[in-house]
């Protein structure tokens, strides 16, 4: 079969390789629609993982299964699934405790593009089909949905680690797709003020179409202190980190939030190897102002839910697709959007 693959630090292209074998609780699934991710382009462009050699590329797809294991209960031949794109061992003590993401080790519940081929393949592996694979409901896009894959679940996961609660101030710092989910869920739970940090146009108009209240622009000066000229200094309840960097980005939310306030940060830190926080305005140590970060979490359940929201219309994935693509030839220039990232790109879709 053809993939597109990562073939070395700063290296892709087509390669061949067998098609994946299928176990006993597993599923093989061909690729209806897929997106490449921020994450590939620091995976390649960043060696965020370390050295991948001839490793298939991608983690959000949507898909046709196309063999299931013995074992499998749930799906069959033909059904048209939602892959998300952390697919943990739910067996492991750390899904028990109720860290999936992390089964295997800190991370790991994160396998496609990272230590096993990934979903730019004519067929692709799913571990545990019946607690990985979510079933794509009649009359949601396909296209639509393969944003269910990981921009909605990471988005949705900062807003659940700031615990935004009716009538919060909000701030998400980062306008791209995983901030603008992160924009939609803080809406869905009630924020009163909810303030999109971010750049360009596209994306602000997006931010504004989810329900940000203000648009603040990072290159107008401090973000901190325009949150705190725009609440008369109390600053906000809540932070979802999206975008940013380890040495700024983090003072700012420490100094936007009040005591008592969360950060949720979703945000790979890819570079320096300290987050820098403020002493005094993270009170001394002593200003009830936690930080949160976290790998969002896989499986069926999860998707299934959130799946709910397109299907009731709660929440419009589609806004987020600037650039469609037909045909998995186009995987290559789909990529390069990702990482050249021009002004009016959100995210782009190519359609198998
Ligand atoms: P993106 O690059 O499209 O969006 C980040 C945005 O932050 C960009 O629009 C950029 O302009 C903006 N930005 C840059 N510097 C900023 C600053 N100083 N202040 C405010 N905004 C700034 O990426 P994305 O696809 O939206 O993903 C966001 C982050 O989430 C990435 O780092 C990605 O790797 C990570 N991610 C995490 C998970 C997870 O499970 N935790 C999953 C997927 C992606
Ligand atoms: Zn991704």
């Amino acid at each position: 079969m053809k993939g597109y693959a990562m073939l070395g630090i700063g290296r892709t292209g087509w390669i061949e390789k067998d098609r994946p074998v299928c176990g006993p609780l597993d599923a093989i699934v061909h690729p209806i629609a897929v997106s490449p991710c921020t994450s590939d382009v620091h995976t390649v462009w960043e060696g965020a993982i370390g050295d991948r050699h001839d490793m298939i590329l991608g983690h959000e797809a949507v898909g046709e299964v196309v063999e299931v294991g013995a074992m499998v209960r749930d799906f069959q031949v033909g059904d048209k699934v939602i892959v998300p794109a952390i697919t943990p061992d739910w067996g492991a003590l750390a899904s028990q405790a109720g860290y999936s993401m992390h089964s295997g080790g800190m991370l790991a519940g994160w396998k496609f593009s990272n230590f096993k081929d990934g979903v730019f393949a004519e067929y692709f592996h799913v571990n545990e089909a019946d607690a990985n694979l979510a079933h794509l409901p009649e009359g949601v896009n396909p296209v639509d949905a393969v944003m269910l894959s990981d921009m909605v679940p990471t988005g949705f996961h900062g807003v659940e680690l700031a615990d935004v609660q009716f009538g919060d101030d909000v701030c998400v710092i980062g306008i791209g797709p995983v901030g603008l989910m992160s924009v939609a869920a803080a809406a869905l739970r009630g924020a009163a003020k909810l303030f999109a940090v971010g750049s360009r146009k596209v994306c602000a108009d997006a931010a504004l179409a989810y329900g940000a209240t203000e648009i603040l622009n990072y290159r107008n000066g401090d973000i901190a202190q325009q949150v705190l000229d725009k609440t008369g200094g109390r600053g906000v309840d809540r932070v979802i980190i999206a975008g940013g960097n380890a040495e700024e980005t983090f003072g700012q939310a420490i100094r936007m939030l009040k005591p008592g306030g969360r950060i949720g940060n979703v945000n790979y830190l890819g570079s320096g190897d300290n987050v820098l926080i403020p002493r005094a305005e993270w009170g001394c140590g002593m200003g009830h102002k936690t930080i949160a970060g976290g790998l969002m979490p896989g499986g069926r359940l999860r998707m299934e839910k959130l799946v709910a929201l397109l299907e009731n219309g709660r929440l419009d994935t589609s806004r987020l697709i600037t650039h469609r693509f037909n045909g998995f030839e186009h995987m290559e220039e789909a990529l390069m959007l990702m990482k050249d990232k021009p002004r009016d790109l959100i995210k782009p879709v190519v359609i198998l």
